[in-house]
């Protein structure tokens, strides 16, 4: 086992919980023999071996996944000196189960493994429950115990994405040990999926030196006939409430599941806002879902603010089909419609015709993918912020998200900030909310936590 001597001082950040490595912060690589190979030197070390990562001081700091061509070097996945077999996959995976356990997860769909944060960097692994979506659209059940009456228990598909070149080579024993662990009777056993599907379409592959990868990986059968149909579309049940998920062709891996807490969050600020108004007047409420996919938002408050006409707003064709569907599925396609369009370019030209809305949701992609598109990113999310805020009446609601990592909780607040003075509004925040639990955050390790949601009220 090689081990990795870190400059003076560079293991700070490593004590503080983050688990990378970069090529500049090593001072020299020491074999297993005890020789030097080469100050600074990170040639000699070999694409996904494990190493041992110690301070200048020689002070042990763990265990890391190296990959030579990448600027982050090694990334620790444990503090001890533990090797990685199969055997080890299956206790991170247990592991990652039960610190689920607030989750009811024999009916809700969550992330069982999320990377770094769950001490397995470069893995992310979905589940969703649910069923095939074989049955006729007009015909599928509205809740789940009707759905278990009907076509019995659900099914479960995993959806993992395997993101560094650590991980990438273990593949046969992340799949072997899935399968064990959640195929076990006990000790966290969830059942086995009907199927394991890849999403690792990322562009972080590339950075490891990885094409990107996707389709199903694995069968498990039972779940129809024919494979296919088992895997593209299903029908989960999010807060209660049925959609149809592409597991193989959405986005992402299917379904926004780290959005879940927030629609239902946003669906009943925006009904407490429909009750307030109908008391005084009778009037509909009109809510503008922007950058909906397939509908998270727009159908949960359609559900719970029956006043509410809501406009979702998406670029992707696919992704408002899918938000109609599921708008039929759940009954509430009186009060939806959809507007493909640019959300730039939409919310200009609401502005120029002097539309206005009660309740705005906005939940763009991530617009900084790194650092280096910081200001430019910042600039994106003041516009439709902006916007969003010239449109809103008073006393409305504005939702407002960022999924993107290099803006943190106090520049994403002083943007919000800053767009309010542009737009001469007034903002009252009413909740404040990052990723939920089954997307933890590693303390010290910042790239964990990306998600962030605001909710506000325009005082004037
Ligand atoms: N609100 C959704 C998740 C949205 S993800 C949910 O909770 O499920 C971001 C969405 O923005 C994607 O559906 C993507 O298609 C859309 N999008 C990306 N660029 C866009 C643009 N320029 N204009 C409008 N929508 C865009």
């Amino acid at each position: 086992m090689k081990r990795i001597i870190l400059k003076r001082g560079e293991e700070r950040r490593i004590l503080g919980g983050h688990p990378w490595v970069y090529d500049n912060e090593i001072e020299q690589i020491v074999s297993s023999s005890g020789g030097t190979a080469g100050a600074g030197s990170v040639a000699s070390l070999e694409t996904g071996e494990l190493a041992d990562v110690e301070s200048a001081g020689k002070t042990y700091l763990g265990r890391a996944f190296v990959n030579p061509a990448s600027k982050i070097v090694a990334r620790l996945y444990s503090p001890s000196k533990e090797g990685v077999d199969k055997g080890f996959f299956k206790r991170r995976i247990r592991e990652a189960i039960s610190r689920r356990a607030s989750y009811d997860l024999c009916r809700e769909s969550a992330r069982l493994v999320f990377a770094e944060a769950d001490q397995l960097p470069g893995l992310i692994v979905d589940r969703f429950v649910g069923w095939p979506a074989q049955a006729a659209l007009a015909d599928f059940p509205r809740n789940f115990d009707e759905a278990v009456a009907r076509f019995g228990p659900p099914l479960s598909w995993l959806v993992i994405q395997i993101l560094t070149v650590g991980m990438e080579m273990r593949r046969n024993l992340i799949l072997a040990a899935l399968e064990e662990t959640l195929g076990a009777r006990n000790d966290g056993g969830l059942g086995l999926p009907a199927a394991i599907i890849e999403r690792s379409n990322v562009r972080v592959r590339e950075l490891e030196g990885l094409p990107l990868a996707e389709g199903l990986i694995k069968h498990f059968g039972g779940a129809t006939e024919t494979p296919r149909d088992a895997v593209d579309p299903i029908v989960i049940f999010e807060s209660g409430l049925p959609f149809f998920v592409h597991l193989e062709s959405g986005q992402k891996t299917g379904h926004y599941l780290d959005q879940k807490e927030n629609h239902l969050h946003a669906a009943r600020f925006i009904a407490g806002l429909g009750n307030a108004e109908r008391m005084l007047e009778e009037r509909q409420l009109t809510v503008l879902d922007a950058c909906s996919y397939t509908g998270g938002f727009a159908i949960h408050i359609a559900h719970r603010a029956q006043t509410a006409q809501t406009l979702a707003v998406d670029s992707s064709r696919e992704a408002l089909e899918t938000l109609k569907q599921n708008a039929l599925l759940n009954g509430v396609e009186a009060r939806i419609s959809v507007e493909e369009a640019d959300i730039f370019e939409f919310l200009r030209g609401r502005e120029r015709a002097r539309t206005r809305f009660d309740a705005i949701i906005l939940d763009p992609p991530a617009f900084a993918k790194s650092h280096t598109q910081l200001k430019e990113a910042l600039r994106g999310y003041k516009e439709i912020n902006l916007r969003a805020l010239k449109l809103l009446n008073k006393g409305g609601i504005l939702v407002s998200c960022s999924c993107s990592q290099a803006i943190d909780e106090s520049g994403f607040k002083r943007m919000i900030r800053d767009a309010a003075i542009d737009a001469g509004r007034r903002l009252l925040q009413l909740d404040f909310r990052l990723q939920p639990p089954d997307h933890p955050i590693l303390v010290g390790y910042d790239e964990s936590c990306y998600l962030k949601c605001g909710f506000y009220q325009v005082l004037v």
